[in-house]
């Protein structure tokens, strides 16, 4: 591939991320709406929770900066809306470099990937999202490249193909992922700093949802923050769109002020009950309960029977369901616990 080719393909890979920079992945889209970007946190004192995480992010960034060096490749790891690009983002501005934003499923050639990395200037950060599900070409060429700052090209094919090297600029790769299990353990190993980011304590989303409201102008009582931060399934997105879906009940419903009733009565109007459990997660343990017995049954079998993707049950419900219980993950299958019994009114077998 010639270079010029290679500043084709950069131009789709980049302009498509551009358009979803703060769009979900494919997977997220239940939870997602679009929301403004002035609600993401833009700097580590005002994103919300992770302490520890963000002490530590603290140390590298303030380390990284004096060296005058760049950052450490850095893996984030979690579920779906727990702040991963939000801290790219911070990083990126924190560090006072450029933030350039892709996808794993974006990235179809290794030529899409070269061109960007050809164009990032010294300690420029690269965000690659889902970087799970970049093709195993593209991610050949990322090893020399996160390790020496070189790309070995191919160009040409068959006996006349040849490799070329070209330095790069010392750069950061960001990579996030909701699945740790998927990365082969080359790249794995390549990262200098892996960040797992867990579900928020609910004090931490009720502080968010405090965050969000004064941002959207939202009037929201501590009460009612803590009701919608207590129902969201430990993830920032789903409080933030909880949030917005609350404040219209309470604008139609009275005078716009969001109470901790008004919440309730909002967000049972949603079908999200007492633990934050929406129609699709009860649906799950009913199918799960009513058709299989409790199990175990296979995530796939599951799948069917709810008409939802495996991979948005891997990686949506089941982790919350696991989580707080409701669920658990067996070598022969997903099994309903006692308490997702209780909590759907049904007698367990191990009460029987
Ligand atoms: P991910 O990349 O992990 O899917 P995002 O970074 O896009 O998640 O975060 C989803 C939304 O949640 C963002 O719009 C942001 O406003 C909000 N958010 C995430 N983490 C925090 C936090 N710690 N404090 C405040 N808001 C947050």
């Amino acid at each position: 591939m010639t270079l010029a080719g290679i500043a084709d393909s950069d131009a789709t890979a980049v302009a498509q991320q551009d358009m979803s920079l703060d769009a979900p992945t494919d997977m997220e889209k239940h939870w997602v709406e679009s929301l403004d970007e002035n609600v993401r946190p833009r700097s580590l004192d005002d994103f919300i929770g992770q302490n520890e995480l963000r002490a530590n992010l603290r140390v590298y960034l303030g380390a990284a900066k004096e060296r005058g060096k760049a950052l450490d490749h850095t893996l984030f790891y979690g579920n779906p809306g727990l702040g991963k690009t939000t801290l790219a983002q911070i990083m990126a501005s924190e560090m006072g470099v450029n933030l350039v934003c892709t996808s794993g499923p974006v990235l179809e050639r290794s030529g899409d990937l070269a061109a960007i990395l050809t164009s990032l200037n010294s300690r420029d950060m690269l965000f690659v999202d889902e970087i799970h599900r970049m093709p195993v070409a593209v991610e050949e060429i990322l090893y020399p490249a996160m390790e020496d700052f070189k790309l070995d090209l191919v160009i040409g094919q068959g006996p006349a193909a040849r490799t070329v090297k070209i330095d790069l600029n010392p750069f950061t790769l960001i990579g996030a992922t909701t699945r740790m299990g998927l990365i082969a353990s080359p790249l794995r190993d390549r990262f200098g700093i892996l960040a797992r980011i867990e579900y928020y304590a609910p004090q931490d989303l009720s502080r968010i949802v405090l965050r969000t409201a004064q941002i959207l102008q939202v009037e929201v009582t501590p009460d009612g923050a803590r009701e919608i931060g207590r129902r969201s399934r430990g993830t920032p997105r789903i409080a933030n769109r909880l949030l917005r879906r609350v404040r219209d009940f309470a604008l139609m419903r009275g005078n716009g002020l969001v109470t901790e009733q008004e919440a309730v009565a909002a967000l049972e109007r949603m079908d999200v009950d007492n633990d934050g459990l929406d129609q699709m997660d009860r649906k799950l343990l009913e199918v799960l309960i009513k058709h299989y017995e409790g199990g175990p049954v296979g995530v796939k079998t599951l799948a069917v029977a709810c008409s939802e993707e495996v991979r948005t049950i891997e990686d949506i419900y089941e982790p919350y369901l696991i989580q707080c219980g409701f669920l658990k993950r067996t070598p022969r299958g997903r099994m309903a616990t006692a308490r997702a019994y209780k909590h759907l009114g049904m007698a367990s077998p191990d009460a029987k």
